[in-house]
């Protein structure tokens, strides 16, 4: 017999999961599970409610930003978060009422909420080159992109988190912000210097996330830890905005190797856009078949999850992954 204490359960979880189209439970990736009640009611093309983690609680990360949700301007607090007793209900609302007060007073000078807080960009759609296949729509972990009738992505920019994951899903690479776009970061590649094969000097690019990944490069720095001096960074507002052209740039350019890190992903995910790190997994997974195809080594793409704390690892991933690039030999495109 197991009896629930009242407050266990969240009234939100009374009602029938429900995933999105084309996806079942069991599938490696499931972009969100929405539980059908009539408590929200919120205007989403993904349904009504926020989209839950498990036992019918919104899907927020509890280590890095509670009472956060995955509906922007919304946050979650005491039984409707977690399991907790009154007193600690009454602790976790004054959390939560204080960060709606930080959304009220960034929203109304037009600046992006958590985690890219005081942000003023957003979005451009070069609409006229649009195929309305939905990716930007489908992948946006905040539901902060609509349709309209006919089928074009009607962008909702006080619901956005700028996080870029649409940027990186569109196949036209027609999404961008004035200050990070395809052509920016395709540019700042294309300017890496690669060495000539007779120097025998490995080059890799490490795209890296700018919310743990980052931090995690500099901790290493400041504890002054020594890594492969072979790899140049470039770093991302998410590894989800990184579009797969500049993988295709990198390698086509004679970079020998191409490293992505991220943040934790899977059921007990650190990513700060919710889903960003583990769609960056899924997309490198396509690179690795093409890579294949053109008989170039699927390992000269990969992907590393790391947190703040792991900095000490940051040595470790950079020399092995260097020295497996040394094993492979030089990309053959070097030179083209
Ligand atoms: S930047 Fe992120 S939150 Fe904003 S529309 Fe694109 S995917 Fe959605
Ligand atoms: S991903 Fe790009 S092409 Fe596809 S619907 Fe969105 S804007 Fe249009």
């Amino acid at each position: 017999l197991v009896v629930l204490a009242t407050g266990m359960v969240p009234v939100s979880a009374l009602g029938e999961e429900v995933l999105p189209p084309g996806v079942k439970l069991g599938d490696e990736f499931i972009p969100y599970v929405m539980i059908e009640t009539d408590v929200l009611n919120l205007g989403y093309r993904q349904g009504g409610e926020s989209p839950v983690l498990i036992y019918g609680y919104p899907d927020s990360n509890f280590i890095c930003f509670p009472y956060e949700t995955r509906r922007t301007g919304i946050y979650a607090a005491g039984s409707i978060r977690a399991p907790m007793d009154i007193p600690s209900t009454v602790e976790d609302a004054t959390g939560a009422a204080l960060k709606a007060i930080q959304c009220i007073e960034l929203t109304d000078r037009g600046e992006a909420v958590h985690p890219r807080v005081g942000d003023t960009s957003y979005i451009d759609i070069f609409l006229q080159k649009c195929t309305q296949c939905k990716r930007c729509t489908e992948e946006c972990p905040f539901g902060a992109i609509n349709e309209d009738e006919k089928a074009n992505p009607l962008y909702n920019p006080t619901r956005c988190r700028r996080c870029a994951i649409c940027m990186g899903a569109c196949p036209e690479r027609i999404m961008s912000f004035k200050n990070y776009s395809v052509d920016m970061i395709g540019t700042m590649v294309k300017n890496i210097e690669v060495p000539g094969e007779e120097e025998e000097k490995p080059r890799a690019v490490v795209f890296v996330c700018e919310n743990d990944a980052y931090p995690a490069l500099d901790m290493a720095g400041l504890n002054r830890l020594q890594y492969t001096p072979f790899v140049r960074v470039v770093p991302l507002r998410c590894a989800g905005s990184m579009n797969l052209v500049w993988v295709a740039d990198a390698l086509s350019k004679g970079v020998d190797g191409v490293l992505i890190l991220g943040c934790q992903y899977g059921d007990d995910y650190q990513c700060h856009m919710a889903t960003g790190s583990h769609l960056a997994k899924i997309r490198l997974s396509k690179v690795a078949e093409t890579l294949d195809r053109l008989k170039l080594e699927s390992g000269r793409v990969q992907m590393e999850q790391i947190s703040i704390s792991e900095y000490y690892k940051i040595p470790e991933i950079l020399d092995t992954f260097v020295e497996k690039l040394k094993e492979f030999g030089p990309n053959p495109y070097k030179g083209f």
